[in-house]
C-alpha cells in the first residue's frame, strides 16, 4: 500500500479496498522497521495519524484527494499540540499553541499527519548534517547525505515512509534533497503558498512547498495549499487554478529555454549529460528549444547569501530564552540569559548566519554588502523576467552534483553553500521551479532536472515536468532498503 501514489490511493479509498487506517497503519509499521535507517523523522505521530485517519473513514466520501492520505510535514511547521523543533536545540521542547495555515490547509482536504520530517536547523544547510537530532541518510546510499535542509521530507517520500511531504524551499531545500533522493519537488512563487505558522529563515524568499512521487501527485497537494492568505499578508489575490488541469502528455506550442551559465565546468558531466538527454526527449515531445543566457548567475551565491544571511540575523533574535523554548540554567541578569541560552540553544550554522548577517548589516558595511547584494537582486530579477519573454521554461540540472558523502562537507562552510549554485537564483528571483527524477550516476546516485518558470506560473513547469515523466521511467525506480 506504501507504494501507491496519491492519485492511486485515493481510488483504492473511493473503492472502499482499504480503509484510511489500514494505509496509515501501512507506513507506521514501515516507519518502525525502515527509519532507523535514514533517521527521516524526528516526531512519529501514531496516535493523531490513527485518530485523523479514523475521521476520514467516519465521514467515509473520500471525495478530497487528499482525504485519508498519510504525510509528514517539515519541522519548521507548527502544529498545535505536537512538539516543532526546527531541529535545533534552542526549541527541543517547543510546543507550539496553533497550526501553521498550511497545515490547517491540509487537515481541511483530509490529510493524515504521520510525523514531522527531519530538516538542517532552522532550514540552514545543504544537508540535514546541521540537525541537532542528527544526519538523515540517502536511501539510495546510507553513506550519504539526503540533501537539505528538507533532507527528512525527501528521504521519506523517496522510501515510501509518507505518501507526501511539505517542506520549504528558501535556496533549493526543496529541490536539491528531492533531486538527491529522486522524488518530486516543487519551490512556489513567493507568496503562492502561506508561511504563516512556519518558521522563518529569510523572510524574503521563504517559501512553501510539496514533495511527491509523481508531478500528478505535487499537482494535488498544490491544489490544497496555495492562494491568498487572511494569515499572511504575503500571499496576493491570484486566482488558483485545478493545476492537475495543466498536465499534458506533449510539449507542442513550448519553448524550452536552456541557460548556458546553468550547464557550466562546476557541473558533473553525468548530470549535465542527463539534464542534456532529457531535454532531447522534450524537443522530441514537440518542445521548441533556444538558448538563454543569464549573466548574472555567477553572483547568485555571494548575492543569495549576504541576503538571507542579513534576514536570518533579524529573524533568530526572537529566540532570547525568555518568549520560546530554551532557557539557560543558571543565568541570573537579563543579558546573561540571553548570551548562555542563545550559545548553548543554537547550532554552528546558526551562530554563523547570526554573525555575518549583524555584520553585514551594521552601520558602515550595509552598503558594501547587504545594499549592494539587494541591487543585483534587483537586476537578476530582471534578467529572469527578459528570459521568459524568450520562452516558457528553464530546464537545467537541480544540482551541480549527486549526492555527497556524510562528513564531506561540513568542516568548509563555503564548499557546502557552493552546492545550491543551481537553486539559489529562482530563491533570489521568487520563481517557481520544480525539481524530477531524471536519471541515474554511474555510482546508481539520482540525478534530478529542474524546471524553472515565470511568476506564477507553476501550471507551466508542472505541464513541461508531467509531459517528461510520462515519457520516462526514472520516477519508477525505487531504492533498496
Ligand atoms: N542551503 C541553503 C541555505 O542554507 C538553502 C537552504 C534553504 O533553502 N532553506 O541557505
Amino acid at each position: 500500500m506504501f507504494h501507491l501514489t496519491i492519485a492511486e490511493a485515493h481510488r483504492g479509498l473511493k473503492e472502499k479496498k482499504f480503509s484510511a487506517v489500514d494505509l496509515a497503519n501501512a507506513y507506521l509499521n514501515r516507519i518502525g522497521k525502515i527509519d532507523e535507517k535514514l533517521n527521516s523523522y524526528v516526531t512519529v505521530t501514531n496516535e493523531v495519524a490513527l485518530q485523523q485517519a479514523k475521521e476520514a473513514d467516519a465521514k467515509g466520501t473520500f471525495d478530497n484527494p487528499l482525504s485519508g492520505i498519510p504525510m509528514t510535514l517539515k519541522d519548521i511547521i507548527c502544529t498545535a499540540g505536537i512538539r516543532t523543533t526546527a531541529c535545533s536545540k534552542i526549541l527541543e521542547n517547543f510546543v507550539p499553541p496553533y497550526n501553521a495555515h498550511v497545515y490547517d490547509r491540509l487537515r481541511a482536504a483530509g490529510a493524515v499527519l504521520l510525523g514531522k520530517s527531519n530538516t538542517d536547523q532552522f532550514a540552514m544547510g545543504s544537508s540535514t548534517e546541521t540537525s541537532c537530532f542528527g544526519v538523515t541518510k540517502n536511501p539510495w546510499d546510507t553513506s550519504r547525505v539526503a540533501g537539505g535542509s528538507s533532507g527528512g521530507p525527501a528521504a521519506s517520500v523517496a522510501a515510501d515512509l509518507a505518501a507526501f511531504s511539505i517542506g520549504t524551499d528558501t535556496g533549493g531545500s526543496i529541490r536539491q534533497p528531492a533531486s538527491f533522493c529522486s522524488c518530486v519537488g516543487l519551490k512556489v512563487t513567493y507568496g503562492r503558498v502561506p508561511r504563516q505558522g512556519v518558521i522563518a529563515y529569510a523572510s524574503s524568499h521563504d517559501s512553501i512547498g510539496p514533495f511527491g512521487k509523481t508531478v500528478e501527485d505535487v499537482a494535488l497537494v498544490l491544489n490544497a495549499i496555495a492562494g491568498k492568505s487572511e494569515r499572511d499578508s504575503t500571499t496576493p489575490d491570484v486566482a488558483v487554478p485545478d493545476y492537475t488541469q495543466s498536465l499534458k502528455k506533449d510539449l507542442k506550442g513550448m519553448t524550452i529555454g536552456i541557460p548556458k551559465e546553468y550547464f557550466d565546468e562546476g557541473v558533473e558531466k553525468e548530470t549535465r549529460d542527463a539534464i542534456l538527454k532529457g531535454i532531447e526527449v522534450m524537443r522530441k515531445l514537440g518542445a521548441n528549444v533556444v538558448e538563454v543566457s543569464l549573466p548574472l548567475t555567477k553572483y547568485a551565491i555571494p548575492t543569495y547569501y549576504l541576503i538571507v544571511k542579513s534576514e536570518a540575523s533579524t529573524n533568530m533574535a526572537r529566540y532570547d530564552g525568555i518568549k520560546y523554548g530554551l532557557t539557560a540554567k543558571d543565568a541570573k541578569e537579563l543579558e546573561e540569559i540571553y548570551v548562555k541560552t542563545r550559545s548553548e540553544g543554537f547550532g554552528d550554522e546558526v551562530k554563523r548566519a547570526i554573525m555575518i548577517g549583524t555584520y553585514t548589516l551594521s552601520a558602515g558595511y550595509i552598503d558594501a554588502f547587504y545594499l549592494k547584494a539587494a541591487k543585483i537582486r534587483a537586476l537578476m530579477k530582471r534578467e529572469y523576467e527578459e528570459a521568459f519573454q524568450k520562452c516558457d521554461a528553464l530546464v537545467a540540472p537541480t544540482s551541480p552534483f549527486t549526492a555527497f558523502k556524510i562528513g564531506e562537507r561540513m568542516e568548509d562552510p563555503l564548499a557546502m553553500y557552493a552546492a545550491d549554485t543551481l537553486t539559489v537564483p529562482a530563491g533570489t528571483v521568487g520563481l517557481p521551479g520544480l525539481t524530477l527524477p531524471a536519471g541515474f550516476d554511474s555510482k546508481g546516485l539520482p540525478i534530478g532536472m529542474q524546471i524553472m518558470g515565470g511568476q506564477f506560473q507553476e501550471e507551466k513547469i508542472l505541464h513541461v515536468g508531467y509531459a517528461y515523466e510520462q515519457a520516462t521511467e526514472w520516477h519508477k525506480q525505487k531504492p533498496k532498503l
